[in-house]
């Protein structure tokens, strides 16, 4: 594609710093909202609880940008938590979904374009051979487990300490992200018995994977990761880490699963598999696939998929699962996500990550910016960090302050340093200096 036809920095105008007016109009909206919706959001990161303030209530997006209900206008860098690798409204995206919805928003019947979806989706990833839609990350690793204990006959269900799956039963325990930004280590309503199938063990900690197989050398249905950890900050895995869990879950007769919802179409059109030359059994997607709506899907070998109804035992359904105003979005952004797209998102991560290590470097605040491709986060840290012990004794205090001093400026970055940045192809060259230039301004407020 050609790189900046979203618009760039365009649509505000092209220079930032909107962010620092007032937010009555976001506080108002909070207030109501607080009646009637717990916490005053629907999904908890949202209320801005680990870096306090107002979460900002948001009117529009476009290209790079957000404008909120009081008029401020930020340089986005959450990109709805990192589906909007197109950035905001993008032209043909929003063609494409108003073009679908002009002939139904959905029929309960299948479509040609879900036939696209998938013929998309099994040509760009290898090893998967079959998909299933879905709406969201969520439903695509709790169907996907159930496949998995399914085919292979066995309960357990080994997953990494910080690693988000999305909330269901058997996937929340030690998960990251909004489950750490709360301090909740388990959450109340997951049964003793959900969470006793789940065995968790420390990201990168071989060791600890071979002591589970080895209590358990017949009860492990599925090894579940996200081959990048991405919801307690970026922590990639260590060199030999994938290849290894590939080849003991192999010799013990267990599956594994790629949760590539956050990695899937971000680190290119193979996501994690094609990076890493990794090919697990099973692989999620989300978040990228839809294209800003909600749909996700999960995939992979197909004498596995198969055994999905109709054509086998283990059931799984949705009413909206292929819904074609989702489907025609998520197919217009992938249609986009070319070599020279990612090589766009490359060179923009480069500039905005060499300029945010000089701004702290500057200011002789220490910073671990960890990174693979366009997704990466920042830590407060003198080490770098390889699992999620290391992630909560990173300092946060001090990421609340980042944020806060960023945001004043215009700079809408993720509102917990449990959260990945990510850059977007609408980012333009003056989005990211002026971003460079506002981090120089705030970490000298960060040594204190
Ligand atoms: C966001 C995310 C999920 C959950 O997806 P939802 O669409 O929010 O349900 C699952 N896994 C990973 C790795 C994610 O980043």
């Amino acid at each position: 594609m050609t790189v900046g036809a979203a618009g760039g920095g365009a649509a505000g105008g092209g220079t930032a710093g909107g962010g620092g007016g007032s937010s009555d109009s976001s506080q108002a909206l909070f207030d109501r909202a607080r009646a009637v919706i717990p916490g005053g959001v629907n999904s908890p990161v949202r209320a801005f609880r680990s870096v306090g303030g107002t979460p900002r209530f948001i009117a529009s997006g476009a290209g790079s940008r957000l404008t909120d209900v009081d008029g401020n206008d930020y340089v986005d860098y959450v990109c709805s938590w990192g589906p909007l690798i197109l950035g905001h409204a993008h032209p043909d995206i929003a063609a494409a979904a108003k073009a679908a919805i002009d002939k139904g928003s959905s029929y309960g019947a299948p479509t040609a374009a879900e036939v696209e979806l998938a013929e998309t989706i099994t040509e760009a990833v290898p090893g998967v051979g079959m998909i299933r839609c879905v709406s969201s990350g969520t439903e695509a690793t709790m169907s996907a487990i159930r496949l998995a204990r399914g085919a292979t006959g066995r309960d357990k269900v080994l997953k990494f300490a910080g690693h988000y799956h999305g909330h269901s039963d058997a996937l929340l325990a030690s998960a990251g992200s909004g489950v750490a930004t709360f301090g909740l280590p388990d959450s109340p309503g997951v049964t003793a018995g959900a969470a006793a199938d789940t065995i968790v063990v420390g990201w990168n900690d071989r060791a600890g994977v071979e002591s589970a197989f080895a209590k358990e050398p017949e009860g492990i249905a599925l090894v579940v990761c996200e081959p990048v950890a991405a919801n307690m900050g970026v922590v990639p895995p260590d060199p030999g880490f994938l290849e290894f869990l590939r080849d003991i879950t192999a010799s013990h007769g267990a599956l594994l699963l790629f949760d590539e919802v956050m990695t899937g179409f971000r680190l290119g059109r193979g996501g994690a598999v094609s990076h890493f030359g990794v090919i697990p059994d099973l692989v999620a997607f989300g978040k990228v696939v839809g294209g800003g709506f909600p749909l996700a899907a999960f995939g992979g070998r197909v004498d596995l998929m198969r055994r999905l109804a109709p054509e086998g035992p283990v059931y799984q359904a949705g009413t909206l699962s292929g819904n074609p105003v989702a489907v025609a979005a998520g197919l217009a952004q992938l249609r986009l996500l070319d070599d020279e797209a990612y090589a766009g998102l490359q060179r923009r991560a480069d500039r905005l990550i060499r300029g945010l290590s000089d701004a702290f470097a500057g200011a002789g605040v220490a910073a671990q910016i960890q990174r693979v491709n366009s997704m990466f986060s920042v830590f407060f840290a003198n080490e770098p960090v390889r699992d999620y012990d290391a992630a909560k004794a990173t300092d946060h205090g001090r990421y609340a302050r980042f944020f806060q001093g960023m945001l004043a400026r215009g700079h809408y970055l993720p509102p917990s340093g449990y959260e990945a940045v990510f850059v977007s192809l609408a980012h333009s060259e003056a989005d990211l200096d002026a971003t460079i230039a506002a981090a120089k301004d705030v970490a000298p407020e960060l040594v204190a």
